[in-house]
């Protein structure tokens, strides 16, 4: 019988390995990849990590996994694919295992939702990316597609806008999620064009970005953007399924939970952007696994 079970190594989950290893708790990682980092590890650099200025995310998701090594935290590579229990909790594995443990940390991450197009695998990091505010940088004076019709999108937009040449727009209707205010924002800045009606059919490049084929999805037409870039802003989504009703959800999937990760559930805690939160991002997610922990050992004493 484990006192902590930590499901998922990212930063969220590898900062709680830390300090419930130092809080003396016998605690065990589960890790579905091959390596931990969780989201961290496909970014080239992240700059806005507080002592770690430039590093690219894997150097960051190695330091990371070095700590907890250093701490002598036991890893295990194994799906988890289910939570049974009320007071004391069975974590179900792929391959058929079962670890009791007095309390369980969920901190299995979100991913971006992908467009599902082939060349988007294939230029992962090489010109498309999810998040305008890491990568943004990269494309200084150079021309963009953003893609989605939402308030991430037309925030990634005007972001981009002042660092960017020329940004296009592209959303698949003419009506948007966004509120007013950022459309009317975006609308006004002259190197913005917004392109409604349009998706997204071809990524092309040699080896980078260089240009879009794009489709407008009522008249069949198609248009190619010269572009260095492709920020897909259609949303995240919380990789939550396994949980099934054993702790309470948000419509998106997203684990409801306090600012110190507790959830509806007494012995179930949650960290990181798999939470209900505002700011999902590296250093958000760390602060996430000490809180969480802290709220462990209170609810073990
Ligand atoms: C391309 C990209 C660039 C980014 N750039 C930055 C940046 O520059 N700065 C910044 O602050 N943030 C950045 N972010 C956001 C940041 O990476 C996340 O906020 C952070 O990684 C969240 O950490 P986490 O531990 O909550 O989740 P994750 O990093 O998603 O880690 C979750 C871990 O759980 C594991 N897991 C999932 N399900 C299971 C299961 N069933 N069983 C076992 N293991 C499981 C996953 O394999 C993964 O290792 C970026 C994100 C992306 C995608």
């Amino acid at each position: 019988m484990k006192d902590l079970v930590i499901i998922g190594s990212g930063p969220a989950g590898l900062s709680a390995a830390v300090y419930a290893k130092r809080a003396k708790l016998d605690v065990a990682v589960i890790e579905k990849a091959p390596f931990s980092g969780g989201q961290i590890i496909n970014t080239e650099q992240v700059d806005n990590y507080l002592g770690m200025y430039r590093t690219s995310g894997f150097e960051m998701a190695t330091a990371f996994r070095a700590h907890a090594d250093a701490l002598e935290v036991e890893f295990l590579n194994k799906e988890v694919v289910g939570i049974e229990g009320n007071q004391t909790f069975a974590v179900k594995l792929s391959n058929g295992d079962v670890i009791e443990t007095k309390t369980v940390l969920i901190a299995t991450g979100a991913k971006y939702k992908n467009l599902g197009i082939d060349s988007e695998s294939k230029f992962k990091g090489a010109g498309v990316s999810y998040c305008a505010t890491c990568d943004g940088a990269f494309f200084r004076k150079k021309t963009v597609v953003v893609v989605g019709g939402g308030n991430v999108a037309f925030g990634d937009a005007h972001y981009l806008s002042k660092i960017c040449e020329k940004v296009y727009l592209v959303h698949r209707r003419d009506v948007y999620r966004a509120s007013k205010h950022l459309i009317d924002l975006v609308k006004s800045h002259e190197n913005v064009e917004i392109l409604p009606f349009y998706e997204v059919k071809e990524i092309i490049g040699d080896g980078m970005v260089e240009q879009v084929r794009l489709i407008q999805n009522q008249t069949k037409e198609e248009k190619i953007v010269d572009a260095s870039g492709i920020f897909v802003a259609i949303g995240m989504e919380p990789v939550s399924e396994f949980v099934n009703g054993i702790v309470d959800t948000d419509n998106r999937g997203y684990i409801i939970a306090t600012e110190n990760g507790v959830t509806s559930t007494p012995g179930i805690f949650v960290a990181g952007d798999v939470r209900t939160k505002e700011v999902r991002q590296i250093v958000t997610a760390v602060s996430d696994g000490a809180n969480a922990v802290a709220s462990v050992q209170e609810y073990l004493q």
